[in-house]
C-alpha cells in the first residue's frame, strides 16, 4: 500500500505542477520586491444606484513588474497570501485608502462617498490588524463610516468568535462590512445574523449568468431576499450590459457594480470625473 502510494505521488507531482511552482516563486520574489519598492497602485471602480450616481467606490490593487509585465491581482493575491506579504501590502492598502479619503474631505464632491478595501483573512487574523486600522482612521481625521471593508465567507471558517470580536469592533467605530463573493464560499446562513454587516455582494459568476441560467436567476434573487429579510443592503457586482441591469432592478436590486458603469481607473481619473459630476452617463463604460 505505501508502494501504491508513492506511485501515486510521483504521478501527481508532474512537470506541469512544477512549472507552476516555479511560476508561483518566482511572482513572490517579485512581489517582495515590488511591495518594498512600493511599486503597486490602487485603481478604483465605482458603484451606482439606480440614478447611475456614484454612491462608492472599490480600490483594487494593480501590478506591472518589469519583467513578467501586468500580473492581476487573481494571481498575486493568493500568492501575497500564502507568503505573508499581504501583511504589509493589505496595511499599505488601507493607508492609502485613509489617506484618499482624508484628501477627499476638502473636495465638497467627493466628501461623502466611501471608499471599500478588501481584506484578505490573513491580514484580518493579524493581532495588530483592528489597531491599525484605529490608527489610520485617528491620525487623518476619517469619518469612519467612509471606510468599508469588503470580507470574504473564508474568513468565517474558523475562529468564528474572534472573527466577530473584531468585525464588532470595527463595527463601533462605524467601519462597515460588505461580504464580498457573496454566495460562492463557505455557505452557512447562521453566522449572517451573528456578523454586524452593512452588505452583502452578489458574485459576479451569478449575475454574468442569470439571464441564461436559471439556477444563477434563483441565488440571485434568494440572496436578494436574504438582505431584504436581513436588513442588508445588496450590490450586484460585475454588471456588464444593459439587460442584466434591467433584470437586477426587476428583481429589486438597488446597487450596481461592473463594466456597464466604469472600469476600475486610476484614482486621479475617478477623482477629475466624480469632480465634474457623480451621475455616470449612459456610455461610461468606454
Ligand atoms: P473582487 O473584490 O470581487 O473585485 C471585483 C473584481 O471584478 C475586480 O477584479 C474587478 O476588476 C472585476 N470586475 C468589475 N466589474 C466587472 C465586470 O463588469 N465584468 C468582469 N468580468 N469583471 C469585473 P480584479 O481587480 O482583477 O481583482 C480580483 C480580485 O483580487 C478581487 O475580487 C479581490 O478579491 C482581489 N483583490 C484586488 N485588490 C485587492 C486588495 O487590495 N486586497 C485584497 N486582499 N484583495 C484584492
Ligand atoms: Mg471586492
Ligand atoms: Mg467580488
Ligand atoms: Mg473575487
Amino acid at each position: 500500500e505505501a508502494k501504491a502510494q508513492g506511485a501515486e505521488s510521483i504521478r501527481f507531482f508532474n512537470p506541469a505542477m512544477q512549472e507552476s511552482i516555479n511560476r508561483r516563486m518566482l511572482i513572490e520574489s517579485a512581489l517582495r520586491r515590488a511591495v518594498k519598492n512600493n511599486e503597486l497602485e490602487l485603481y478604483m471602480q465605482p458603484q451606482v444606484n439606480e440614478d447611475r450616481e456614484v454612491i462608492a467606490g472599490e480600490l483594487l490593487l494593480r501590478w506591472t513588474d518589469p519583467d513578467l509585465g501586468v500580473i492581476s491581482p487573481v494571481e498575486f493575491i493568493p500568492v501575497a497570501e500564502s507568503s505573508g506579504l499581504i501583511v504589509p501590502l493589505g496595511s499599505w492598502v488601507i493607508e492609502q485608502a485613509c489617506s484618499i479619503l482624508q484628501q477627499w474631505q476638502a473636495h465638497d464632491a467627493l466628501k461623502h462617498i466611501p471608499l471599500a478595501v478588501n481584506i484578505s483573512p490573513r491580514q484580518f487574523r493579524h493581532s495588530h490588524f483592528v489597531t491599525h486600522i484605529e490608527r489610520c482612521l485617528q491620525a487623518m481625521q476619517i469619518p469612519p463610516g467612509l471606510l468599508e471593508l469588503e470580507i470574504t465567507e473564508g474568513l468565517l471558517i474558523d475562529n468564528i468568535d474572534i472573527t466577530v470580536k473584531r468585525l464588532v469592533r470595527l463595527g463601533e467605530l462605524g467601519v462597515r462590512f460588505s461580504l464580498d463573493d457573496f454566495g460562492t464560499g463557505y455557505a452557512s446562513l447562521a453566522y449572517l445574523k451573528k456578523l454586524p454587516l452593512y452588505q452583502l455582494k452578489i458574485d459576479q459568476s451569478f449575475v454574468r449568468d442569470m439571464l441564461t441560467d436559471v439556477n444563477d436567476e434563483v441565488i440571485t434573487t434568494t440572496i436578494l431576499g436574504l438582505g431584504k429579510n436581513l436588513n442588508l443592503s445588496v450590490i450586484a457586482e460585475g454588471v456588464e450590459t444593459q439587460a442584466q441591469l434591467e433584470h437586477l432592478r426587476g428583481l429589486g436590486c438597488h446597487k450596481f457594480q461592473g463594466y456597464l458603469f466604469g472600469r476600475p481607473q486610476p484614482i486621479s481619473y475617478w477623482q477629475s470625473r466624480l469632480e465634474q459630476s457623480k451621475i455616470l452617463p449612459e456610455d461610461a463604460s468606454a
